[in-house]
């Protein structure tokens, strides 16, 4: 499993802030649409990433283009994704924590993308969402509980 923190980012070559901003969108797009948790596991590289996801089943084609259009109409709106800082304890009530190291300090990195999406998260992004691009999923498959969604940018 991948995780968020800087020294995970700094070792992989790969990491890519549009994809990585488009994953939080997505996120919160599939929180919204079914109620799931975010992902608990990503793979994010400049020409495809996944994501995982607790499920209980594989996605329909007409759920995947509402999804492919949910995305892609918070990228068109030109969204600022911006940083904020909170105390733990403070954070620990609105974000979810759960995926941060221990040892991640006291003061707790929030990044917004405009009223979407918040999420306590170290990684890097872009400044806004019209930077990333034209979202697009390029398949999911549903195996013992875990819904993987593979996306690339265009
Ligand atoms: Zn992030």
């Amino acid at each position: 499993m991948e995780t968020e923190n800087n020294q995970e980012i700094k070792s992989n070559k790969q990491y890519h802030p549009q994809m990585h901003s488009a994953e939080h969108i997505l996120n919160q797009t599939m929180v919204r649409m079914f109620n799931c948790g975010r992902s608990f596991s990503n793979h994010i590289e400049k020409k495809k990433s996944k994501c995982d996801y607790h499920f209980s089943r594989n996605l329909t084609s007409e759920e995947i283009k509402e999804i492919e259009l949910n995305v892609n109409q918070v990228i068109k709106q030109n969204l600022t994704v911006s940083e904020e800082f909170y105390s733990k304890e403070d954070a620990k009530m609105t974000f979810n924590l759960s995926k941060l190291p221990d040892d991640a300090g006291d003061k707790i990195r929030i990044i917004r993308i405009g009223d979407y999406d918040a999420c306590p998260c170290s990684g890097l992004h872009v400044s806004s969402t019209n930077e990333i691009g034209t979202f697009k999923i390029i398949s999911t498959d549903h195996n013992e509980g875990v819904l993987r969604v593979r996306f690339k940018l265009l």
